[in-house]
């Protein structure tokens, strides 16, 4: 079932005309990049984008609300959806294929298989939303087999997600790289994210602080700085800039996210804080 539109861009609901499509371009020997989204597309989504169309002959971007990375409490029903205006950026944006399935397509009756990377997605924001990573793992294996690409791409302002993906990638031997893209931001410095569309005016003002403060915590650990210190003064200044509660401010391994007493080269500071009802996550290199 292909949807028709003005434009380039193909949209497919179902794995069977997925695969069609995707062999038709094997047989003429392209290459193939994935970018997986929940939707609510802006643009740091279409940097990735960009990035799979210099990287990759055709590119597939996928748009599923995956309802199994969402807690019971979380905001599954209200998370954004814009699927026509998404397919116009798509279009616009040169991407080549869109796979937007339903959740019946991706889990039908009887579904039962589950994709869990220990460890990893256990602490920082596996801690404060259980299952969270199980559904992501799960969900992004699917997205693999179903493409078979030669790339995926994901961002680093889901820094967690990045490390879990390249573990699960790494660990089941799934032919395919990992790319990691830097996080797009706001002119304010505030990560873009489609969760932000929930911030009120006044919450939209006071959100860029989560990135100032932790950027200038990491400065200070590069300088020497000690670790527990810098952390601490950053949840302070969080919470007198106006967040409601922070999850965590933790330093830790670049690549393994183990905890960092002492700075090690990759590390990453990493944050999770409540602005209203909206919770918002960003993180900086040290
Ligand atoms: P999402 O739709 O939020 O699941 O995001 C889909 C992909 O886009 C993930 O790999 C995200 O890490 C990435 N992404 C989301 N926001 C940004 C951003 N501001 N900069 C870079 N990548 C992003």
């Amino acid at each position: 079932m292909a949807s028709t539109y003005a434009g380039a861009l193909v949209a497919v609901r179902d794995v069977e005309s997925l695969r069609r499509r995707i062999q038709a371009w094997r047989r003429e020997g392209r290459s193939v990049a994935l970018v997986p989204t929940m939707g609510a597309l802006h643009k740091g989504h279409m940097t990735l984008m960009d990035r799979a169309q210099k990287m990759a002959d055709r590119v597939v971007a996928t748009i599923f609300v995956n309802p199994k990375q969402f807690g019971p409490k979380e905001d599954f029903t209200a998370y954004p959806r814009r699927e026509h205006d998404d397919f116009e950026m798509l279009n616009t944006g040169g991407v080549h294929l869109l796979f937007a399935p339903d959740v019946a397509a991706m889990y039908p009756n009887g579904f039962a298989t589950g994709v869990s990377v220990a460890g990893i997605s256990e602490q920082l924001d596996g801690a404060h939303r259980p299952g969270h990573f199980d559904g992501v793992a799960t969900v992004v294996t699917k997205l693999l087999l179903q493409v078979l690409p030669d790339i995926a791409l994901f961002g680093e302002k889901d820094y967690q997600q990045l490390m879990v993906i390249r573990r699960l990638v790494s660990d089941l031997n799934i032919p395919v790289d990992i790319i990691g893209v830097p996080t797009v931001r706001e002119t304010d410095g505030l990560a873009m994210s489609s969760r932000n569309a929930y911030l009120t005016p006044e919450e939209r003002a006071q959100a860029p602080a989560l990135y100032k403060i932790i950027t200038t915590a990491a400065a200070a650990i590069a300088a020497g700085g000690d670790i527990a210190q810098a952390t601490m003064a950053a949840r302070a200044d969080l919470l007198a800039a106006g967040f409601a509660s922070v999850d965590y401010v933790e330093v830790r391994h670049g690549e393994t996210l183990a905890p960092l007493t002492v700075r090690v080269t990759p590390a990453r500071l990493l944050a999770a804080a409540h602005m209203g009802r909206t919770r918002l996550i960003d993180n900086v290199a040290i």
